[in-house]
C-alpha cells in the first residue's frame, strides 16, 4: 500500500468525478463562450458575496495575476515570511510585477494588523518603495494549516483602508478554514478586494483557482492572464470538475481534518518527536527529537510506502487528502507509534 502523504494536491479524480468531467458542456473560454466556466465562475462569486470570477489554470498564477492587479512596479507589498506568494512561486512577485515584499515575521503564518500598520513605509518618503498591498493566506500552508481569526482580518482590513492598500487572500485552502471554523464565505468576500480559491488541493480536481473580485478588477484580470498565458480554451472538462467538488467535496474536508488531527496526538506521544505544532486543518507539522535525522526518518517511512514533506529548518509536513482512506489511516498511526 502507497500512502501519499506529501501534499492533498496528490488525488485523482473520482469516479463521480470523472463522469462530471466527461458529460461537460464546454465552448472557447478565451471567447468567454464555456457555458460550465462560466457557471463554475458564477457559482464562486456568488458564493462569496463578489461581483465576478475567473479560472485560472494554478493557483500561483491566480496569486501572481491578483498581485499584478493591486501593484505598479517599483512598490512593495506587505507577507508573511512564510507566504507562498514569496516562497513557493518562483519569484513571481518581482518577475511578474515587479514589485518587492516587506516580510513580517509573524505566527505560524498569519500577521497581526499592528505588524501591518508597522510595516507601510510613509508614502511621503519617497526614498522608499510605495506600499500597496497585504496579502494574507488562509489557511497558512508553511504556518501548518493554521485558521487565522476573523476579527484580526477586521483590523488589518481598516488598517488597508487607512493607508490605500490592496487586500488579497491567498485561499488556496480557504474551504478547508471555513469548513473548520464554520465561517461564512461573504465575510471573506466583504473584506478582500481579491479571493483566490484553489480546486486541485483539498477539493480534489486536476486542475484550477478560481479567482474573485469586483467586476472592475475582474476585467482586467482577464488581460493579466492573457498575457501569463493563462487562457484556455474547451477547460469547461476540469470547470466541471470543480463544480462537482463544490457539491460534494465540501463538507468532507471535515473528515480530512479529523485525520490529521489523530496523527498529530499520535505524533504527540511519539518518543522521536520533539513537537508537533497545533493541527486545526488538514496539515501536521512536527519536529524529530536531534538525535534522529529528517533524512533517516524519511527513508524509513518511504521503505513502508509512506511519503510525507520535508519543508527544511527541521519541519516535516503531512497533508490529508481525499485519496487517503480510512484503511491507509489505520496503518500511518500504527507505522507512526510503531517506528523507533
Ligand atoms: C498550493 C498553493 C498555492 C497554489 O499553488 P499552485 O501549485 O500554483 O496551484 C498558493 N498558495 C498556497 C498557500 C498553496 O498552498
Amino acid at each position: 500500500m502507497k500512502i501519499d502523504l506529501r501534499s492533498d494536491t496528490v488525488t485523482k479524480p473520482t469516479q463521480g468525478m470523472l463522469q462530471a468531467i466527461m458529460h461537460a458542456q464546454t465552448g472557447d473560454d478565451v471567447y468567454k463562450e464555456d457555458p460550465t466556466v462560466n457557471e463554475l465562475e458564477r457559482r464562486v462569486a456568488d458564493l462569496f458575496g463578489m461581483d465576478s470570477a475567473l479560472f485560472f489554470p494554478t493557483g500561483s498564477m491566480a496569486n501572481q495575476a491578483a498581485i499584478k492587479l493591486h501593484t505598479q512596479p517599483g512598490e512593495q507589498l506587505i507577507c508573511d515570511k512564510w507566504a507562498h506568494v514569496y516562497n513557493y512561486e518562483g519569484g513571481g512577485v518581482s518577475f511578474n510585477s515587479g514589485v518587492s515584499c516587506k516580510l513580517v515575521d509573524g505566527t505560524r503564518g498569519m500577521i497581526t494588523a499592528q505588524q501591518v500598520q508597522e510595516s507601510i513605509n510613509p508614502p511621503d518618503f519617497y526614498h522608499s518603495p510605495l506600499t500597496t498591498l497585504v496579502c494574507l493566506e488562509n489557511t497558512t500552508n508553511k504556518g501548518g494549516g493554521a485558521c487565522y481569526d476573523f476579527a484580526e482580518i477586521e483590523k488589518i482590513k481598516t488598517v488597508c483602508d487607512h493607508n490605500k492598500l490592496g487586500l488579497h487572500l491567498d485561499g488556496a485552502r480557504l474551504m478547508n478554514a471555513l469548513v473548520a471554523t464554520g465561517e461564512d464565505p461573504k465575510k471573506y468576500g466583504k473584506v478582500f478586494d481579491t479571493i483566490s480559491l484553489c480546486f486541485s488541493k483539498g477539493l480534489g480536481t486536476p486542475l484550477g483557482t478560481v479567482l474573485v473580485g469586483s467586476d472592475t478588477l475582474m476585467e482586467k484580470a482577464i488581460r493579466v492572464r492573457k498575457i501569463l498565458g493563462g487562457g484556455m480554451r474547451q477547460i469547461g472538462f476540469m470547470a466541471a470538475a470543480g463544480i462537482y467538488a463544490l457539491d460534494h467535496h465540501i463538507d468532507r474536508l471535515a473528515e480530512d481534518h479529523r485525520k490529521a488531527t489523530e496523527i498529530s496526538e499520535v505524533l504527540a506521544n511519539c518518543a522521536y518527536v520533539a513537537n508537533v505544532e497545533p493541527t486545526e486543518t488538514n496539515i501536521v507539522i512536527f519536529y524529530l527529537q536531534e538525535t534522529l535525522s529528517e533524512e533517516k526518518f524519511m527513508k524509513d517511512m518511504e521503505a513502508k510506502g509512506i511519503r510525507l514533506s520535508d519543508m527544511g529548518q527541521g519541519k516535516l509536513r503531512i497533508v490529508t487528502h481525499l485519496d487517503y482512506t480510512d484503511n491507509m489511516h489505520d496503518t500511518m498511526l500504527t507505522t507512526l507509534t510503531n517506528y523507533a
